[in-house]
């Protein structure tokens, strides 16, 4: 049997650990698969090359994830309500979605239970975390830099509001950034006066990036527990690895995954 290709899309993807992840599963379970980066520039490139690839699925990275929900033929229905895919495979010449960043939060959560979040960021990422903790019953806040993606969290009754005007003194379980701040640049999500004041009145304080950021240093500083966001990588590319394979996997072999990327 040919060996078959996936890999992720994103821009940048040069730091990416989700080859070292499927690789490790591939090898483990003798499957004959490869993963690779594809840096791209034009998300509406993405099912042509996809195509002209010989993929047989991919995952997306930022900021492609609303791009990959257009260009699918077939939509799961947790996707389709997030209306952000991070995860496609081809079946019979069709490019089928999905969205694995959102049972991968919540499983990185590893138990923990928030009442109420707090997410920064409204792009694909947010999305996914918002959909995620409202199913589970949490009430779920966003606020991002500017207005313009905040409607598609207004129209589905979420809390919003823009930095600028959002409330300091209120009180969130759970602050999450899913803003890029932080990914390539020394950057915080926000002015940091507003982020310390709301930062000191919360648990947890979670950022998507799987790196040590600004946000996560300011969080340290303050005393504040803080994760990043691998685990979260991790649980997502466990999820997408078992859409590749199209069955389930032992939940043990996450373990393989977690040595890979240490
Ligand atoms: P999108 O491009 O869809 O959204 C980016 C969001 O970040 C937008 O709300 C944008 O605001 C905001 N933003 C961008 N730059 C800045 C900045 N300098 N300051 C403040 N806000 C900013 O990205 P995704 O949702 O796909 O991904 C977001 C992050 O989450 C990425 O860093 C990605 O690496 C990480 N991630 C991690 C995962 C994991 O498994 N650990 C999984 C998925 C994502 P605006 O609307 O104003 O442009």
């Amino acid at each position: 049997m040919n060996k078959q290709l996936y890999a992720l899309f994103g821009n940048p993807v040069s730091h990416s650990k989700s080859p070292l992840l499927h690789n490790s599963l591939f090898k483990h379970l003798s499957i004959n698969a490869c993963y690779t980066r594809y840096l791209l520039e034009d998300g509406a490139l993405l099912k042509d090359k996809f195509f002209s690839l010989g993929l047989h699925g991919a995952n997306i990275t930022v900021p492609f994830k609303e791009n990959a929900y257009e260009a699918c033929d077939e939509i799961d229905e947790y996707a389709k309500n997030i209306g952000a895919v991070n995860t496609i495979i081809k079946k019979n010449e069709k490019l089928c979605g999905y969205n694995t960043d959102a049972p991968g939060f919540l499983a990185s959560l590893d138990g923990f239970r928030p009442k109420n979040v707090l997410i920064l960021g409204a792009g694909g990422t947010a999305r996914a975390i918002a959909f995620a903790l409202k199913n589970e019953g949490i009430k779920v806040t966003i606020a991002n830099r500017s207005h313009g993606r905040l409607e598609f969290f207004m129209q589905h009754g979420f809390e919003c509001d823009v930095f600028d005007h959002l409330n300091s003194d209120l009180k969130f379980d759970l602050v999450v950034n899913t803003t890029s701040a932080g990914l390539s640049a020394e950057e915080l999500p926000c002015e940091k006066e507003k982020l310390c004041a709301l930062l000191l009145n919360t648990k947890l304080v979670y950022d998507c990036i799987y790196k040590e950021t600004p946000f996560l240093h300011l969080a340290k500083e303050l005393n504040i527990e803080a994760k990043n966001g691998l685990d979260m990588l991790i649980w997502q590319a466990f999820f997408a690895f078992e859409i590749f394979i199209g069955h389930e996997v032992d939940s043990k072999l996450i373990g393989i995954m977690k040595e890979a990327v240490k």
